[in-house]
């Protein structure tokens, strides 16, 4: 058998079936074989019978094994507040009360979040360097881990998640609950801001590198949606393969003024950076990551440049820390951490990671 050549499914791309109930059916349609016909097809009437538990893997195995593992983060896109998304949603719940190694992965997984959040508070305890209300805001990151580990983590109060790719919350946000807060912490390309500013319940965009795509994130946010809060990313680190605007350098400074005096939809919160992984291992081993001190240095900078030029007073909050480093990282003033690994475990390659 044949796969569809390139020029076929693009035009089988543009005639798509729509229908909001039948996510799966436009999925399967995409990827057929040369004759042009559907992999599987269900007529519409039936399909809505079909349990969400049956339809997933049936589809899965129809799909030729290239196709479903180059796609596998490519499952369906689903409307938020439809029908098709709420149904997803409610076979996760369903799951995480039935299945016995569902439950065992959510406990697995809340105990990760217990252990994180106590070592959170010890290291507040520790702090030299206050720089907000000593609140630290914990991101679970969760990019390549599947929607019901968040759903199981978001059921035991856990508000704040981190992703990593545009296209992967996309997927995700319809069918996990509105109350989440989702946070954007990937490299940012201009040709995604649009299905970022459309997700509502984007709570903050943490990796804006230049004043454009602030205005861009800005024009395309709804005026009826809540403001993203939003941090500049500084390449604390000088490394080439690093996003982010050079420490002290104007085009931060202008990023920073565009923000706060251009972009009425965004809320300018503070400074954000990644750093180094050695420094990362640094920090790991109790000394201090260098790449915070220097974020710390600079968000002082700007604080001051702002009173001076402006007559305000701010206070930057500082996105910093992840698995590794993230006590160091709250000793030294961070406002916001992002942890993954460490709650969700080791991550898939991206090419076999599935949300569903
Ligand atoms: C993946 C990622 C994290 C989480 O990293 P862990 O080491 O798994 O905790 C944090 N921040 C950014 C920007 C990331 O891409």
């Amino acid at each position: 058998m044949r796969l569809a050549t390139p020029r076929y499914q693009r035009s089988l791309f543009s005639c798509r079936y729509r229908a909001p109930y039948l996510p799966l059916l436009r999925f399967s349609r995409t990827y057929s074989y040369g004759t042009g016909r559907p992999l599987i097809s269900f007529s519409p009437a039936k399909s809505k019978e079909i349990s969400f538990e049956s339809l997933v893997p049936s589809t899965r195995t129809c799909l030729p094994p290239e196709l479903s593992r180059r796609n596998r983060m490519a499952d369906a896109e689903y409307e938020p507040g439809s029908e098709a998304a709420d149904a997803v949603l409610a076979s996760l719940k369903d799951k995480l009360q039935k299945d016995a190694d569902a439950k065992e992965r959510a406990q697995e997984l809340v105990l990760n979040l217990q252990d994180i959040q106590s070592k959170i508070g010890a290291a507040k305890t520790a702090t030299v360097n206050h720089r907000e209300d000593d609140e630290v805001l914990l991101i679970a990151v969760s990019k390549l881990k599947p929607a019901i580990d968040i759903l199981a983590l978001h059921d035991n109060g856990q508000i704040h998640f981190g992703e990593n790719y545009v296209q992967e919350l996309w997927k995700k946000y319809p069918i996990l609950p509105p109350t989440i807060s989702w946070h954007f912490i990937g490299s940012l390309q201009s040709s995604a801001i649009s299905k970022l500013a459309r997700i509502k319940n984007l709570h903050a965009v943490h990796s804006i590198d230049n004043a454009k795509k602030a205005v861009t994130l800005n024009r395309m946010r709804p005026d009826d949606f809540p403001p993203i809060n939003v941090y500049v990313q500084v390449n604390t680190s000088g490394e080439d393969s690093k996003s982010g605007l050079e420490p002290s350098s104007d085009e931060l400074w202008d990023t920073v003024s565009t923000i706060r005096k251009e972009c009425s939809k965004l809320k300018f919160k503070g400074l954000m950076t990644i750093g180094a992984i050695a420094r990362s291992q640094a920090a790991k081993e109790g000394e201090e990551n260098e790449d915070f001190i220097t974020l710390v240095k600079v968000a002082q900078e700007i604080e001051e440049r702002i009173e001076r030029e402006d007559g305000e007073k701010a206070i930057l909050s500082l996105s910093m820390g992840m698995s590794d480093d993230f006590e160091n990282a709250i000793s030294l003033g961070a406002g916001c951490i992002r942890v993954g690994s460490s709650i969700f475990g080791a991550r898939p390659k991206k090419a076999d990671a599935t949300i569903l």
